[in-house]
């Protein structure tokens, strides 16, 4: 069985690593502004609102199959910069439930725009 590359916690994803070099690409990160706060016991209490962020060095490629379909993953810079089948094939098996029997014949392009 292959070890997933995303890490879910209370329910929820918590984060993302490269499913090529497990470098972390997605993480948890309080919202700008606390939501409330609130004496418990004598102490404050902040409640933040936690989201999932992409972090600066997350990429995605997106791979032509051999079933002539595409599949997108999410990569980092490192891994983005020399792209090999070998690097592409490592990412789509361990999304297995995405990909399936498929394999993907080249790297098609990395999404370089860094997302919120
Ligand atoms: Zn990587």
């Amino acid at each position: 069985m292959t070890k997933s590359y995303i890490t879910y916690k209370y329910g929820v994803i918590w984060q993302v690593d490269c499913p090529i070099c497990s470098t972390m690409i997605r993480s948890m990160i309080a919202d700008d502004k606390p939501l409330a706060s609130e004496k418990i016991n004598g102490k404050t209490v902040i409640r933040e609102r936690m989201v999932l962020s992409c972090l600066p060095n997350y990429r995605e490629v997106r791979m032509a199959m051999n079933d002539g379909s595409f599949h997108v993953a999410p990569i980092c810079a490192s891994c983005a910069v020399d792209l090999t089948l070998e690097k592409v094939n490592t990412a789509a098996v361990k999304d297995p439930k995405a990909v399936g029997d498929r394999r993907p014949t080249l790297a098609m392009d990395v999404d370089f725009t860094i997302k919120e």
